[in-house]
């Protein structure tokens, strides 16, 4: 059906450009890296018999006609941009996927009503300027000039780094597309987690997107001699930031889908025989379904304040920022589930933990996504791995998705 060996040969060529000493893959977007990729992938769309442009923000489209020139389009996509030393397979996987899925549908003359299109979107990952998903914002009509405002660590802006690239930034408000014009978007991804290894399943149907709530705890109590403060006289901010830590992670495990992080933690003044007077630490809580982040949150900063009044020390909450979470269309989702099923795969639901750029159709167009096995679990890492085996499943799924999407009226 679709060729695996192309698939994976395309797949493995892609991850060679910006390949590092470490083995892993840095191509951040407006780079030479980028443009060697981007210019590989076009060769790749032309293969496949698509037309291929390149939009103001530097997205570049692969389009196939269907049967009605102007009934909306199916488009798949993801991104070829990287994390410094990151896989072959986060974002590439998607792109490479989309393009199998148009030639293998050529080449077997396949007939659809809907236009196809295949993209793939700059910056997702938003390594460079620490603001990612500017391709995605593009095309949703989201992405503002004040946006290409953000820097590099060189204090480049976005906007810059783009005409350097040979790109016109005052043209972002043409790269919206009208939602009229667009039925769908799938994308297939690597999961970068190990659900799906550990329940020995090539691949799945993604429920939603996890959107992230970010906020900090910062405790001030009161600096002592650690010597010379008896137990009961402290005021230690410390302590009562670890009560709060333990019941984020028993609270956590309360729900199926809930994952809370604590990943940044600081201490002052932080001397060895110095009881801290201040302890701050980052919260990072992400659900697919927006009341159970909610409920989860209200609790654990009602323990907060509680756990901090009983010590007597004061706690500050500070909102980094509330991303909403993004549900998978119910149409694309039982579409997939289909496809799964037509390829002898039982299907299996999962939500996902990570941002794609899918989220930002939310109001655009219905959204879905497939997840394929990845190995360990692991990503951003040039220990990413997924077999052959595994993409050319999760792709064969793709292609009986998009089939389905663009045959349907
Ligand atoms: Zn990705």
């Amino acid at each position: 059906m679709i060729n695996q060996e192309r698939l994976w040969t395309r797949l493995m060529d892609l991850g060679r450009i910006g390949k590092q000493e470490d083995g892993g893959v840095t191509r951040f977007s407006f780079t030479e890296e980028e443009r060697e990729a981007k210019k590989l992938v076009s060769t790749y769309m032309r293969e496949a018999g698509m037309t291929v442009r390149e939009d103001a923000v530097g997205n570049l489209i692969g389009r196939k006609e269907g049967k009605q020139k102007d009934a909306p389009a199916v488009l798949m996509g993801s991104h070829i941009d990287t994390v410094p030393s990151g896989g072959m397979f986060d974002g590439a996987l998607g792109v490479i996927a989309g393009i199998e899925v148009v030639q293998a549908m050529n080449e077997r003359n396949e007939q659809h009503e809907h236009p196809i299109e295949v993209i793939a979107f700059t910056d997702e990952e938003g390594s460079r300027f620490g603001f990612g998903m500017i391709g995605s914002q593009g095309i949703a009509g989201t992405l503002t000039d004040k946006d290409l405002e953000y820097r590099d660590d060189k204090g480049m802006r976005i906007a810059e780094a783009m005409k350097e690239s040979g790109l016109d930034p005052t043209f972002i408000a043409d790269v919206a597309k009208d939602p009229a014009t667009v039925k769908a978007y799938v994308e297939l991804h690597i999961e970068q987690g190990r659900v799906l290894e550990n329940r020995n399943l090539a691949a799945g149907v993604v429920t939603g997107i996890a959107g992230p709530l970010w906020m900090k705890f910062r405790i001030t109590g009161e600096a002592g001699h650690a010597g010379a403060t008896p137990m009961n006289m402290r005021k230690d901010p410390l302590m009562a930031a670890s009560e709060i830590m333990c019941f984020i992670e028993r609270e956590a495990n309360n729900y199926p889908n809930l994952v809370a992080t604590i990943g940044q933690i600081a201490v002052k003044p932080g001397g060895a025989n110095v009881i801290p007077s201040e302890a701050t630490f980052t919260l990072d809580l992400r659900d697919i379904d927006v009341e159970i982040r909610q409920q989860a949150e209200e609790k654990m900063v009602r323990f907060a304040q509680k756990v901090c009044d009983a010590r007597g020390v004061e706690i500050e909450f500070e909102l980094i920022q509330r991303v909403p979470p993004v549900p998978c269309s119910a149409l694309v989702q039982q579409t997939i589930e289909r496809s799964c099923r037509k390829r002898g795969i039982e299907p299996f639901s999962l939500p996902s933990g990570a941002g794609h750029d899918g989220m930002q159709f939310k109001d655009f167009c219905p959204i879905g996504m497939i997840f394929v096995r990845s190995q360990n679990g692991i990503s951003h890492n040039p220990a990413e791995w997924s077999s052959k085996e595994d993409c050319g499943k999760g792709t064969e799924i793709l292609y009986e998705t998009i089939v389905s999407l663009a045959s349907e009226a």
